[in-house]
């Protein structure tokens, strides 16, 4: 079994250096001030400052050093609801905006990545959403047909099709969803920063926010050795969020997600596994997801309990589970294994929230950041830079606390048990 650190992470040692980033010493004035280097904030700052605006970007460590550059690399369009329970939440005219931006955030990520010439090893082999039994599958069936009613480019799969298209046949059916990609998520997320560099936006690393307050008519963000005052204040924190805007962090719950990597597959393994290159994830609530990179590396992940330190059981429960889907692994050797940590919020969907006034907070990607947190950068851009774009537009919510957050490492036990005995039982997650 492998040993599992940050540095350990696959994407850290396969993606190019990202820009080389100063930290903050002294003052500088912007119209924005984005707190957090992933997806989010990087995606935010390239699109204001290509709609003109001032940025300055303060990220504690290095880019992508949250979720951003530890994630699966599963580029994976669309929103946790159907369109109903969207309209039923927020009205019939924000479930068709926020559906569309949802159908278009995978093709969003594979733009960005054409028009500023991002290597990231971007694949676009489509995304097979798993069935691991038939109740869960009826949930597919009904997925695939609210979208195939929408035109999206998106198939049902039999038995015997997700076992051709996977390698595997523990599935019953599935859907394979051609919007989607594989990414290196890490070169992807150092690309946009990079980008966002030459768009004139002030990029800085190392500089981390440690109160932000009013000054004047806007905000001044102070680090360590200097400050940001701007008139707008983007929080873009993620599962990584900490004390700077009191209670933003119990506004979400924070669980863990591993990963383990193989070492490149050989030709005859590269035929039987994965053969047809998508991405995959299983229908469990305690899902697996797995791909191949772009060497024939497996990377199977799935749900670990608390923090950035994945536990010896789970990467051997990891391990297992690709042993069991693949038993012509054999002795493969696992050669990185890494986590992260993900925001759930309670009601599986991503929170805009205006905190105060001039201060945004966006989080609760659920998992699946890589379109949908690009995608919220762009929308906020559109919002503080005048609203032109009134399709990239998102509902505010109120960014409430989950009840109980203190009990957390508690009640995430009793959900996992919980979860289990239903994906036991057979039902989607
Ligand atoms: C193991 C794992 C696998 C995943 N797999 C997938 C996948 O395959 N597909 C997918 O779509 N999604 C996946 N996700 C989810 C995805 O990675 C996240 O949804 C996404 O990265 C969130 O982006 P973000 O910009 O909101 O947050 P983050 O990338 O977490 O960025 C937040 C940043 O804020 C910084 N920060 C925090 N506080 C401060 C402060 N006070 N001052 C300055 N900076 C601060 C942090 O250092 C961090 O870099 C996965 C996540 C994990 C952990």
């Amino acid at each position: 079994m492998v040993e599992a650190t940050h540095e350990g992470s696959l994407w850290s040692r396969t993606a190019p250096p990202g820009p080389d980033l100063p930290s903050l010493a002294g003052e500088v004035r912007a119209d924005v001030v984005i707190v957090g280097g992933g997806f989010l904030g990087v995606s935010a700052a390239l699109h204001l400052a290509e709609a003109g605006a001032s940025v300055a970007l303060l990220e504690a460590g290095e880019i992508g050093g949250g979720a951003s550059g530890r994630n699966g690399g599963q580029v994976i369009p669309g929103i946790k609801k159907t369109r109903a329970e969207l309209a039923a939440k927020f009205g019939a005219d924000w479930a068709d905006r926020i559906v569309a931006l949802g159908d278009g955030a995978a093709g969003r990520v594979c733009d960005l990545v054409a028009r500023h010439a991002i290597a990231c090893d971007l694949e676009r082999n489509g995304w097979i959403r798993a069935a691991h039994a038939d109740a869960a599958m009826r949930d597919v069936e009904a997925m695939a047909r609210e979208l195939l009613a929408r035109g999206q480019d998106v198939e049902l799969l039999s038995r015997g099709e997700i076992a051709a298209r996977s390698g595997t046949a523990v599935y019953v059916g599935g859907m394979h969803d051609r919007r989607a990609a594989g990414i290196n998520p890490l070169a992807y997320v150092r690309g946009l920063a990079a980008a966002a560099q030459r768009a004139g936006a002030r990029v800085f690393a190392r500089s981390p926010a440690r109160s932000l307050e009013r000054a004047g008519g806007g905000w001044k963000v102070a680090t360590p050795a200097g400050s940001a005052v701007a008139g707008q204040v983007v929080l873009a924190t993620g599962a990584y969020t900490d004390a700077l805007w009191p209670g933003l962090a119990r506004s979400f719950v924070a669980v863990q997600s591993a990963q383990v990597a193989s070492q490149p597959l050989g030709d005859n393994l590269r035929k039987a596994v994965l053969p047809s290159r998508a991405v995959l994830s299983d229908t469990r609530k305690l899902a697996n997801y797995y791909r191949l990179d772009v060497e024939g590396r497996l990377v199977m992940g799935g749900r670990g309990p608390l923090g950035d330190a994945p536990e010896p059981s789970t990467l051997v429960a990891l391990e297992r589970a690709a042993q069991e889907r693949f038993p012509m692994l054999g002795e493969v050797r696992w050669e990185h294994a890494w986590a992260g940590r993900i925001d759930m919020t309670l009601d599986s969907l991503p929170h805009l929230g205006v905190v105060a006034p001039g201060v945004t907070a966006l989080l609760g990607f659920n998992g699946r950041g890589i379109a949908l947190a690009t995608t919220m950068g762009a929308v906020v851009a559109n919002r503080l830079s005048g609203g032109r774009d009134p399709a990239l537009d998102f509902p505010e919510t109120r960014l409430a606390p989950v009840p109980f957050h203190s009990l957390r490492a508690p009640a995430l036990r009793v959900a996992v048990a919980w979860y289990r005995l239903r994906d036991a039982l057979g039902y989607a997650g």
